[in-house]
């Protein structure tokens, strides 16, 4: 069953999976906003967090996480932890999650809203995601939350040979295609999607 937010953001717009909601309603999106944006943690829009960054979109966060068909025994990449939200979402549903953030103090902050909830298996790392977790690898999913202007090649040699999906915002700063990859062997299925507008990916 989704709540009002859900039904009016998500399912109106085609976000269906029922495990996915279901991960949506269990993570406190109120945690990892600025405590003076917490009457907002669930507009249908971006939020800042600091550091110039922002909490993705409800909906974003519902379309990744409903393309990387997540069943419960993966281990997923997710690359600009920010806050933490994509992460916890993804924790809910998989079986480990690496998570890479490129501003330590977010990394810092998002690692004690996480704990502080009692998530056990995230583990957050501060660094360049371009370069994906050569010793976390493989990945049977990936997930990018900030707009990278190509597809960083460390992330596709990272992704699991046999079906792994990478989820990634592609294009110039003011506009990005949401892609999901493919990977079967070295074989590599490239499917443009979602016009969306993220952060730049740094790297
Ligand atoms: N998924 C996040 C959440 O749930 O709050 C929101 C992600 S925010 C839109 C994009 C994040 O990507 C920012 O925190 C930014 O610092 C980070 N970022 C940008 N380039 C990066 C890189 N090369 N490696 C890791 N993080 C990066």
């Amino acid at each position: 069953m989704s709540e009002r937010w859900q039904d009016e953001q998500l399912v109106v717009r085609g976000v269906t999976d029922a495990r996915v909601l279901d991960a949506m309603r269990r993570v406190p999106r109120e945690a990892f906003v600025p405590p003076a944006s917490r009457a907002e943690a669930y507009a249908d829009r971006a939020l800042p967090i600091g550091s110039g960054q922002t909490i993705s979109q409800p909906y974003m966060v519902a379309v990744m996480t409903e393309a990387l068909r997540l069943v419960g025994s993966e281990r997923v990449l997710d690359v600009g932890t920010g806050s933490g939200y994509q992460a916890a979402v993804l924790s809910v549903l998989a079986r480990d999650v690496i998570t890479i953030e490129r501003r330590p103090e977010l990394a810092e902050s998002a690692r004690a809203t996480l704990a502080a909830l009692g998530y056990t298996n995230i583990t957050v790392i501060a660094g360049d995601g371009t370069l994906g977790s050569p010793e976390h690898a493989p990945f049977d999913a990936i997930v990018v939350g900030a707009g990278a202007p190509r597809i960083p090649d460390a992330l596709k040699s990272q992704l699991s040979a046999s079906g792994g999906r990478l989820v990634i915002p592609v294009g110039p700063p003011e506009h990005q295609m949401l892609h999901v990859v493919t990977r079967d062997g070295n074989a590599f299925t490239d499917t443009p999607g979602l016009g969306c507008v993220f952060v730049p990916l740094i790297g």
